[in-house]
């Protein structure tokens, strides 16, 4: 029992009759998966810390070559309790997850994910501006992955005189563009929002909050550019909008 981690939890799944497998972030390595063995049964001691998006060290022998590791032991660091207990803040941070799960490859490890996971999961956890930091995480994401979207003119011919957003072009466009090519119109306080966010870094989520509210639309706008371009599908976004 040599080997000590410290990562988030993306995602639990079941594994034989007591078992799970843990999905996590983990610091200086990226994702990795874990066998917690006996973690279901009523008396497990190691259940609280093996919780989705709580932040724990993890006990274990590192194997070489092996995909999954068996968990001894893991102690919780941050709880991040209230989001499990909110039917709204329990999807958005399922969602955060999944992008993580979806985008980066295993043992793929970027500071800025682990940085922006630990934001996004604390303010969920602490204050009402879900729709922000979910927003600023996808954000986050596009940065990471390189595909940010223009947001300072229009993207076929740089007019600043901007009403709405194509997918398929990658960002703003103009009235006149916008009779040649398929946009989504947008109001222009929904614009504003899609350009700030779209230029914030880490140290600028304090001042976005000055912006609100974040409507569930520019939540959507953003994970529609994200998925687009990525190709991706995430089945936690799915099921919370037919739910809602
Ligand atoms: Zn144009």
């Amino acid at each position: 029992m040599n080997d000590r981690k410290v990562g988030i939890i993306l995602k639990q799944q079941d594994y034989r009759e007591n078992d799970a497998l843990l999905f996590v972030y983990v610091h200086d390595i990226g994702k990795m998966t874990f066998v917690a063995r006996g973690i279901r049964k009523m008396n497990s001691k190691n259940a609280s810390a093996c919780l989705p998006f709580t932040e724990s060290e993890f006990l274990y022998d590192h194997k070489e070559g092996s995909s999954i590791q068996s968990l001894h032991q893991a102690s919780i660091i941050q709880s991040h309790r209230k989001i499990r207990e909110d039917f709204k803040k329990n999807c958005y941070a399922s969602v955060v997850c999944e992008m993580i799960d979806k985008i980066m490859d295993e043992n793929e490890y970027d500071e800025s994910v682990e940085e922006c996971l630990k934001i996004v999961l604390k303010g969920f956890d602490s204050d009402s501006h879900d729709n922000l930091y979910l927003s600023f995480f996808v954000a986050q994401m596009l940065k990471v992955v390189g595909i940010e979207p223009q947001v300072d003119e229009c993207v076929l011919c740089g007019n600043q005189k901007i009403i709405g957003i194509s997918l398929e072009e990658g960002g703003f466009v103009c009235e006149a563009c916008g009779k040649e090519v398929k946009i989504l119109k947008k109001s222009v306080p929904i614009l504003k929002q899609f350009r700030l966010l779209n230029r914030a870094s880490l140290e600028h989520l304090e001042i976005l909050k000055r912006y609100a509210p974040y409507e569930d639309e520019i939540v959507s706008l953003m994970i529609d550019f994200l998925c687009y371009h990525l190709g991706i599908h995430l089945n936690s976004w799915q099921l919370y909008n037919k739910t809602v």
